[in-house]
């Protein structure tokens, strides 16, 4: 058995499937027999030729044209004569090997597309990559593994999953995954929760341990993957799997009841997204709104930035499934841990600390503009409120009020038509904001505490790095803190304050959070019954008498203690 953190909970049974990343190493070789090795280019072209074409003819059936149109553009790079060319051209002037005078022609090609450092260019650079890589493939005779393309049940193992992984993945085919890095609060664990698979991530180099096709168990409420099990263990299992469901099918019963306290206090239950069918989901669990649409997934999902008009259908399409339920759609919040392929950043020490999410908007104007364009267009087909990550400062809400004005002024030169009603609010994930929180309220309708970033930021603990896990706590002294600060604020200026971090969802935390005030609580969808269960039970003031408690504790480990002695009877 290994250890590893539980991201998402159930437990699966399933053959591993191992995806490796390494990315093959190109070595220079010298060629006698030019002719035969521009053969085998071209051979290798033909074949990624052949494949291209499956994929368009299938992305065609399945996707829609507009998608397809990105790997027509791929084939075109396939017949470029220049491309073709300056590659042929290396093999025979310099008698080196295919791979080598490929991998030089893809380089040289990037680099001037993306130093011209416009949008389309920079596209373009993309798709050299992903030709190039292709070909590439098929001359080191590397298969490629798409995750949308896996056709049996499996559990995914692969040493990083990358929320762009999560976003192409064939739901109906991945029972699990296990990866080697990562925390709780990795956008690939928020995903395998949003999507309700069994995960552990964060196993380390004991994921060098399952081989390929070997039975696994994950367990993702105990963070553990049990390698080839014994038949005994797999009945107990079993056993486990039946429970679980019929757990589930309790807790829909509660889907129609109101989330109240004994004595009478309401909250809001919202369901996180990662894009608009979530949304059906957050309705079908019980979910009264969407407390965050994290549209960087809309992003992570193409393969170039998403066109205003794509982005519209989007957003149009979540608000429409959500049936006139307020739904909270954040800006794009790229950077740390969600990269984008097709838009390079450069490399940086401390991508938490650095160049994303707001501060990128702000200086990528088109970008921010284009986004909050196909927001306020679609505003008027549902109950829309926009929200801004990662400010730090009441500079920047102000600057976007700015940006927001400036293209609410073109849309109404054009004659398109918004909601002048908007809520406008952002999300405190960074202390600085939530101590200036008295501040920004002033400037804003609504705030949503993000946990997640907020919880690393506070304790400069890594929300991705296994190895300092253990101090990566939201019942931390600070942590409560500063929750508290941020609600009381707020309150004191009769705004409300919901929060999309995972904590929200942390049924430790809830009776807490509850007591400190917090008006909305907002998680994956998968969670949102059980946190109904919960609140259903305790009564308001048993909730205020915890909170008041659990912060004057020292430790975390003193409030852990003291919940786990108190008895839901007893709140
Ligand atoms: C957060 O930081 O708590 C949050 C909800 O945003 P994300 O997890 O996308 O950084
Ligand atoms: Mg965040």
């Amino acid at each position: 058995m290994i250890k590893g953190i539980g991201a998402s909970s159930g437990v699966s049974i399933g053959k591993a499937f191992i995806i490796k990343e390494d990315k093959p190493k190109v070595e220079k070789r010298k060629i006698e027999n030019t002719t035969l090795e521009i053969d085998r280019f071209k051979s290798a072209i033909i074949t990624a030729e052949e494949e291209i074409k499956a994929i368009v003819e299938l992305t065609n059936k399945t996707l829609g044209e507009e998608e397809a149109e990105i790997f027509e553009a791929h084939l075109l790079i396939l017949q470029d004569p220049e491309f073709l060319g300056a590659v042929e051209l290396k093999i025979n002037s310099e008698g080196v090997n295919a791979e080598f005078a490929l991998e030089e022609t893809i380089n040289m090609f990037v680099s001037i597309f993306e130093d011209m450092g416009n949008e389309y260019m920079i596209e373009r650079a993309a798709d050299v990559k992903d030709v190039g890589g292709r070909i590439m493939n098929l001359l080191l005779g590397v298969k490629t593994i798409a995750l949308g393309d896996i056709k049996e049940q499996c559990i995914i193992v692969k040493k990083d999953l990358t929320p762009s992984d999560t976003a192409q993945m064939n739901k109906e085919k991945v029972l699990g995954f296990v990866t080697g890095v990562g925390g709780r609060t990795s956008h690939s664990a928020i995903m395998a929760r949003t999507l309700g698979i069994p995960a552990v991530v964060g196993v380390g180099l004991a994921i060098e341990e399952i081989k390929e096709g070997d039975l696994l168990v994950v367990h993702g409420d105990k963070g553990e993957v049990i390698i080839n099990p014994e038949e005994e263990v797999l009945v107990e299992v079993k056993k486990l799997q039946a429970e679980i469901l019929q757990e589930k099918t309790y807790l829909m019963t509660l889907k129609a009841l109101e989330t109240i306290t004994l004595d009478g206090r309401k909250v809001e239950l919202s369901g996180n997204i990662g894009n608009p069918e979530d949304a059906k989901q957050v309705l079908a669990l019980g979910g009264q709104g969407v407390g965050l649409f994290r549209t960087e997934f809309l992003y992570m999902d193409n393969n170039s930035l998403p066109t205003e008009e794509q982005q519209f259908k989007a957003y149009k399409e979540a608000l429409e499934n959500m049936g006139g339920k307020g739904v909270i759609i954040r800006t794009l919040d790229i950077g740390g841990d969600k990269k984008l392929p097709y838009l390079p950043l450069k490399e940086e020490l401390n991508p938490f600390l650095g160049y994303r999410a707001l501060r990128l908007c702000l200086k990528e104007k088109d970008i921010f503009k284009t986004q909050l364009r196909a927001l306020l267009r679609a505003s008027v087909f549902g109950n829309l409120k926009i929200m801004f990550p990662m400010v730090s400062c009441v500079e920047e809400i102000r600057q976007v009020k700015g940006v927001l004005e400036e293209v609410k002024k073109e849309l109404r030169k054009e004659g398109l038509g918004y909601k002048e009603s908007i809520e406008i609010g952002i999300m405190i994930e960074i202390p600085s904001a939530a101590m200036i929180s008295d501040l920004l309220i002033k400037e804003v309708d609504f705030f949503s505490i993000g946990t997640n970033d907020l919880i690393q930021y506070t304790i400069a603990v890594d929300r991705m790095n296994e190895e300092v896990s253990y101090l990566y706590n939201p019942l931390h002294p600070a942590v409560l803190r500063l929750i508290k600060l941020v609600i009381d604020n707020a309150h004191k200026a009769g705004k409300w304050v919901g929060m999309c971090g995972e904590m929200a969802g942390d049924l430790k935390a809830v009776p807490i959070l509850i007591g400190i005030g917090l008006d909305e609580f907002s998680m994956n969808a998968p969670s949102i019954l059980k946190a109904k269960e919960l609140i259903r039970k305790v009564s308001y003031e048993g909730c205020k008498r915890i909170a008041e408690q659990v912060l004057l504790m020292a430790t975390s480990e003193e409030i852990e203690e003291y919940l786990r002695e108190t008895r839901e009877g007893q709140i």
